[in-house]
């Protein structure tokens, strides 16, 4: 009878803790990494697509436009 229930308490607190897990190690990095490579920016210049974590961010007519390098935003503007 009370093994029973320590393997009832056993299952609930692995599911528990494999959901958790997961959750907690790939949320908030995996999230970090999946938003930085899914949001790309195309270079008005150089037409190339950059990552906008990464881009030189620049409001040349108070739009935000993202460039690949500094070259490509000096040469915009
Ligand atoms: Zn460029």
């Amino acid at each position: 009878m009370r093994a029973i229930i320590i393997i009832i308490v056993a299952i609930l607190a692995l599911g528990y803790f494999l959901r958790a897990r997961p959750g907690g190690a790939r949320g908030p990095s995996g999230k970090m990494s999946a938003d930085g490579s899914h949001d790309m920016a195309q270079d008005p210049v150089c037409g190339k697509f950059v990552p906008v974590a990464e881009a030189v961010v620049r409001r040349p007519d108070g739009q935000v436009r993202y460039y690949c390098s500094d070259d490509c935003a000096l040469r915009d503007s």
